[in-house]
């Protein structure tokens, strides 16, 4: 092979030459299930597997996913509560102590284990956007999403485009 100059990177895992390719990358690492990285460069390593995502900006892109699911049209699910307190930089204790709960009732809520409610539903979102990190000018067009909410806590995908740092569900 001759032509490795551009093409070529190191795997992080292995540290053997790797190759570089735009593409899909499942997001796993932002703590939600169903995240995909459109149009990303990743570092493919054909000997051990590993794939390394090349992200240029981490915060920018927590941002775009953190407006995503405070607009989810659906019930937020337990890893997406969990996702938007951590998103806040909170414990489990100061997420309770703005909504009027307990810690083990988060953590019921994060785990599934128990059904949060319409009202907190929506509360989690707007404290995610009132005190997040880059959201307050979000607050409005988001909160006029709410009503359009649909009170089932379906599994959506996110798709991120990395370039336009937009996202669509699926
Ligand atoms: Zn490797």
């Amino acid at each position: 092979m001759n032509n490795q100059d551009r093409t070529e990177g190191v795997c992080s895992n292995c540290g053997k030459p790797a190759k570089w390719k735009v593409g899909e990358y499942r997001f796993a690492e932002c703590g939600l299930k169903n995240v995909y990285l459109l149009g990303i460069e990743t570092i493919r390593c054909p000997h051990c597997k590993n794939v390394d995502p090349v992200i240029p900006s981490m915060n920018q892109l927590m941002q775009v996913l953190a407006i995503a699911v405070a607009c989810k049209p659906y019930t937020l699910r337990g890893d997406e509560i969990r996702f938007l307190r951590k998103y806040l930089k909170m414990t489990g204790d100061q997420l309770a102590s703005y909504l009027g709960t307990d810690k083990s009732t988060i953590s019921k809520w994060e785990n599934d284990e128990q059904a949060h409610g319409d009202k907190s539903d929506r509360l989690i979102r707007a404290l995610a956007l009132m005190l997040g990190e880059g959201l307050s000018a979000h607050v409005e067009r988001v909160a006029k999403t709410f009503p359009q909410i649909k009170e089932t806590p379906k599994e959506i995908e996110y798709r991120i485009d990395t370039e336009s740092q937009t996202c669509e569900y699926a």
